[in-house]
């Protein structure tokens, strides 16, 4: 079997294409801020590529960059004052915050966000209604996935999602959590697992959709991949490789060629899930703007 490679990059056009037509047509003008605190070099490309495409699309955006020794009470009273602002419909402070910030410090400055917003879909408001299957802030990577899934079911190259085995492996509030719901709420039979988790190999071979959310390079093996099985690998790994003239390249989480021999489809790292997650960030933007 050969795999189709799912191309990430052409679907999130379709999608950013779509929303830069309703901006246009509904005259809106969506305000997205992006909170960057430090010098996180992966944080800044990520940030860069948030506002050009924000910009493409012809939303107001702001990227507020504070030096890494802000304190927590100068970011909230920076949130509060943005919660207030009626131009900003969105907000994101990008993750991760220097290191003085601990996960309660995190947790205190996500949830100071108003929650509608939450753009990045990481308020506890809104992964409880999530976890409820109510209208909500989605986070963005696993709403990217979602459609990479519905859009194979579209093209027939999947039948269905109802009643598919699927295993989420990570279990982080931003990835693999919330698409674990997601899916069950897409009728799938979940499984969540994790780092103490027993037999995940044997696990991922009785799955019809493995999504690998780990941070580990090409640590889901070929042939823990069924036959047929769909293939969505979050990861994003850099390693070193003298051949290639940066001197290093991005693998995701699934050592991808042996796994291609066996999926039905799979997501490419670059180019799978990566592009989706921006575009899934405007389109929460979008709909936070026409709440607002
Ligand atoms: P986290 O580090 O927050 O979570 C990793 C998860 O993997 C944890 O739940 C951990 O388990 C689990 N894990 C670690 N080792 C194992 C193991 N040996 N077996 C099974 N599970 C294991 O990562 P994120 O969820 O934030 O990100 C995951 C990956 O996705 C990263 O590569 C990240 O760069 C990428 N990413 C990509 C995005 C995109 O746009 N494509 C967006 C966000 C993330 P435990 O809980 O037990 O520690």
């Amino acid at each position: 079997m050969t795999a189709h490679i799912i191309d990430g990059r052409a679907l999130a056009q379709k999608i950013l294409d779509e929303l830069k037509h309703e901006i246009a047509t509904k005259n809106l003008k969506p305000g997205l801020t992006v909170v960057l605190v430090g010098e996180n070099p992966a944080s800044k490309v990520y940030v860069a590529s948030k506002e050009k495409t924000a910009n493409e699309l012809g939303m107001k955006t702001e990227t507020i960059r504070l030096p890494a020794q802000t304190s927590k009470t100068q970011l909230l009273e920076l949130i509060e004052k943005l919660n207030r602002d009626k131009a900003v419909h969105g907000i994101l402070v990008q993750m991760p915050l220097p290191k003085h910030f601990g996960k309660d410090d995190e947790y205190e400055v996500l949830s100071a966000v108003n929650p509608a917003k939450d753009v990045d879909g990481f308020h506890y408001i809104n992964a409880g209604k999530l976890s409820q299957g109510r209208p909500a802030f989605v986070p963005c990577t696993p709403m990217g996935c979602m459609i990479i899934l519905q859009d194979l079911v579209q093209k027939k190259i999947i039948e269905k999602l109802d009643g598919l085995d699927a295993i989420v492996i990570g279990r982080s509030n931003i990835v693999g959590k919330p698409l674990g719901f997601l899916l069950l709420d897409a009728n799938c039979t979940v499984t969540f697992t994790h780092s103490k988790t027993q037999n995940l190999a044997d696990k991922c071979r009785k799955a019809d959709i493995i999504v690998a959310a780990i941070g580990k390079p090409e640590f889901v093996q070929g042939d823990w991949v069924k036959d047929g099985a769909v293939v969505i690998d979050v990861g994003i790994n850099r390693i070193a490789d003298p051949s290639h003239p940066k001197g290093s390249r991005l693998v995701g989480d699934v050592a991808f060629t042996e796994a291609a021999k066996r999926a039905t489809a799979i997501t490419p790292v670059p180019g799978g899930v990566g592009p989706m997650t921006i575009a899934c960030l405007m389109k929460n933007t979008v709909k936070a703007a026409l709440n607002g």
